[in-house]
C-alpha cells in the first residue's frame, strides 16, 4: 500500500505519504465498552508520514517504519523518491512521538541516520524518555538498542520543547500529552490556511468524531482523551484541515461540530 495525497496549504506543500499494510480492527478492541451505537464500528488504521515543502525548507513529520519491522518495503522512502526529494535536503523533522512506526524510519538497517542533515524537534518529555531505563516503561522494551543509538546520533541535532512553542516559521508544536511520552501535534500556518497534524491522537477519525471515548491503548488513557478535546476544539477554532498518522487515505479532513462531545468528520478531497 503505497499512496501520496497532496494539500497545497498556501505556500506550504504537504504530502501525505501512506506508509505500510492496513488492518481494520474493531473498536471494541480499542475502547473498553463502546456505547451500542459504535459496537459493531471497525477502525481503518495505515500508517505514514508528512512531507512539508515550505520557503524555509523541507519539513518531515515523522518517519515511517523504515527498514526495522518485519518484511518491509520502505514505502515511504520509496515515495519521497518518487517525489524527488534527496533524504539529505530534508531540514526538519517534527517528531509527534516515539512508536517504532513513527522513529524506526529515522535510522537505516545499519542503525545510520537516514537524514543526516536535518534538525529533530521533539517534546522534552520524549528526549528524558530514551534517557531512562526500559524499566520505566517509556518506550517499548524492544526498542531500547535502536533509541540509545537514535539520541546518541541526534543529541547535538535536537530542538526540545516544554510547551506550545513556534518551532519554525509558521509552524507550533503542540503538546497533546497521554498517547505515549511527550505526544504532540503541530499546527502548519501559511498564508491564513492551516493544518493541524494530531499525530496519534486519535487513531481514526471515531475518535474525533466521539471526544469522550477512552482508548484503553494510550499509556495515560484518561489525559490522552482530553488532549483530543482540546486538539478538537483547536481544530475546530482555527478552521484547521486535520491529518492523523493512521487516518485512512487521503488521511486529511475537515470537523463540523454537531453536539456535546461529537464531531462529523469529511475527508477532504486530495489530489
Ligand atoms: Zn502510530
Amino acid at each position: 500500500m503505497n499512496t501520496t495525497h497532496r494539500i497545497e496549504l498556501g505556500s506550504f506543500t504537504c504530502l501525505v505519504i501512506k506508509d505500510g499494510s492496513e488492518s481494520r480492527p474493531r473498536l471494541s478492541d480499542y475502547v473498553a465498552s463502546p456505547p451500542d451505537e459504535l459496537k459493531d464500528r471497525s477502525l481503518y488504521m495505515l500508517g505514514g508520514v508528512m512531507l512539508v515543502e515550505t520557503a524555509e525548507g523541507r519539513i518531515l513529520i515523522d518517519a515511517g517504519d523504515g527498514p526495522h519491522r518485519g518484511p518491509r518495503t520502505h514505502e515511504a522512502e520509496v515515495a519521497l523518491q518518487e517525489a524527488g526529494v534527496d533524504p539529505q535536503s530534508i531540514a526538519t523533522i517534527l517528531l509527534t512521538h516515539g512508536d517504532p512506526d513513527h522513529i524506526g524510519g529515522l535510522l537505516t538497517r545499519e542503525k545510520n541516520l537516514v537524514y543526516p542533515n536535518a534538525r529533530y524537534v521533539l517534546h522534552r518529555e520524549l528526549w528524558d524518555a530514551w534517557q531512562a531505563p526500559p524499566s520505566a516503561g517509556l518506550y517499548f522494551p524492544q526498542q531500547e538498542p535502536f533509541v540509545r543509538r537514535l539520541a546518541e546520533h541526534i543529541a547535538d541535532r535536537s530542538d526540545l520543547f516544554d510547551t506550545e512553542e513556534q518551532v519554525r516559521p509558521g509552524i507550533t508544536a503542540i503538546p497533546a500529552l497521554g498517547h505515549r511520552a511527550g505526544h504532540s501535534a503541530y499546527l502548519l500556518e501559511a498564508d491564513a490556511e492551516r493544518l493541524l497534524h494530531i499525530g496519534d491522537a486519535a487513531f481514526d477519525p471515531l475518535f474525533l468524531e466521539h471526544t469522550d471515548l477512552i482508548n484503553v491503548h494510550d499509556t495515560r488513557p484518561e489525559e490522552a482523551r482530553d488532549s483530543r478535546r482540546m486538539l478538537v476544539r483547536r481544530a475546530l477554532a482555527e478552521e484547521a484541515i486535520v491529518v492523523g498518522t493512521h487516518f485512512e487515505p487521503p488521511g486529511a479532513g475537515t470537523l463540523q461540530e454537531v453536539g456535546t462531545d461529537r464531531c462529523s468528520w469529511s475527508a477532504i478531497p486530495c489530489a
